[in-house]
């Protein structure tokens, strides 16, 4: 199809976005599907922030704002980059977007010039590389496997660091993994980085508040200072907050950066809903004790997954820091054969096997960048998720023949 941009050839829909339409549109035709596929919480959205939505309709605020975010929203997040990681920033040092998802893109449009490398350590969310691509950057993936934690260490790090590269992506705790880099863990990518001033850091800390047992949170230009005049902070509401749906994300960066991601939202989408914005001001500012019972609902659900999945013959899972997701591998399992005699060669196959046979719908390992794995997100019910992992064990036991052993 020729009307389509060249620069959309090698650019894939998203993954995780994909799932979440499909298992839409089989629970509407009344198919008995446990969608384990999107990452977003079951909880709702907390009632002081729905009413802080319903204040600002009434009061009138439905026009535009500034396109980077109202001044309010501006000064909650500075208290926030303030009170949870001691970061300062000013008001122009600030940038607010439809999602977390719009600032990643806006900083990597903003700043990415053919040929410029962008390191991202994998499994990575599935959108990084693409945005990479969409901005004419090139994806330079580290490959970070569950021996290693998923982590990058600062020697793989070195490595993939040339004169071309502008950018590496951490995201800690991980999307789709749950790692979190720990404060020693990150201070040895840190120290690498000043070493290489030409190298600016993006790091996603959407799930910071999403961390168990005694996991500490940490973000690189808290733990280096020295870098965070070549640090974007990125955060959003979506997933601390259990607001996915009103689109809310921002940044904290050096204001020239600022200024130019600014640049392009208001040549694209213009200023994040005013409705949301106002409700988010209210998230960051009010009472943040809702969340302590989430992340206790969210340790238990993981402890029950990360059993219910290692009982399954052929499944190794880890027990990660964060997020709400586990990667377990399914090397086990390759090689094997469905019921129907169709036989599993990727983790693509056992994903579409467990969503045919059981109606559990999960993401395939190669959309992270890591095979074969599975990425499970666990911010639904205790009851959904024991019967899916019922099912999997199900669909695992099914199986039969051997197991073929992957390099
Ligand atoms: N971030 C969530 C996920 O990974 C929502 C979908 C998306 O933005 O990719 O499932």
């Amino acid at each position: 199809m020729t009307f389509i941009a060249k620069r959309l050839s090698n650019i894939k829909p998203s993954a995780t976005f994909k799932i979440i339409g499909l298992v839409k549109d089989l629970k509407a035709k009344g198919v008995n599907v446990i969608g384990l596929g999107g990452g977003e919480p079951d909880f709702d959205t907390p009632d002081f922030i729905k009413e802080a939505a319903k204040t600002a309709m009434d009061n009138g605020q439905t026009k535009y704002t500034n396109v980077d975010g109202t001044p309010e929203l501006k000064d909650a997040i500075i208290e926030k980059f303030k009170r949870d990681n001691g970061l300062e920033y000013a008001r122009n040092e600030i940038t607010v977007g439809t999602g977390g998802k719009q600032v990643l893109y806006n900083a990597l449009m903003a700043t990415l010039n053919p040929g410029d490398e962008v390191i991202i350590p994998a499994p990575y969310w599935v959108s990084y590389p693409d945005m990479v691509l969409l901005a004419e950057g090139e994806p330079v993936i580290v490959d970070c496997p569950a021996e290693a934690g998923f982590k990058m260490t600062g020697v793989q790090l070195e490595a993939a660091i040339t004169p071309k590269t502008k950018w590496v992506i951490l995201n800690s705790p991980s999307n789709p993994t749950g790692a979190g880099y720990s404060h020693a863990d990150l201070k040895e990518l840190t120290d690498v980085l000043m070493k290489h001033p030409h190298v600016w850091v993006l790091t996603d800390d959407m799930y910071e508040h999403l961390v168990y047992d005694d996991f500490k949170f940490c973000t690189v230009a808290e733990v280096e200072p020295a870098l965070k005049d070549r640090t974007l902070t990125v955060n959003g509401v979506s997933k601390a907050y259990s607001m996915t749906g009103w689109r809310i994300g921002y940044a904290g960066g050096p204001a020239e950066l600022i200024k130019a991601m600014s640049k392009i939202q208001g040549q694209s989408t213009s200023n994040p809903s005013s409705i949301s914005q106002a409700a988010a001001t209210e998230a960051l500012n009010g009472d943040q004790s809702f969340m302590k019972p989430w992340i206790e609902a969210f340790a238990g659900r993981r402890d029950l997954v990360v059993k219910m999945l290692n009982d399954c013959e052929g499944i190794d899972c880890p027990n990660p820091e964060g997020a709400f997701y586990v990667y377990p591998s399914c090397a086990g399992l390759m090689g094997k054969t469905t019921p129907d005699g169709k036989t599993l060669e990727t983790d693509e196959d056992f994903v579409s096997y467990l969503l045919e046979s059981e109606g559990v719908a999960c993401v395939h390992g190669a959309a992270f960048g890591l095979s074969p794995h599975f990425r499970i997100s666990y911010a639904t019910s205790e009851e959904a998720l024991t019967k899916a992992c019922e099912r999997i064990q199900k669909a695992c036991a099914a199986l039969s023949g051997q197991a073929r052993a992957v390099a």
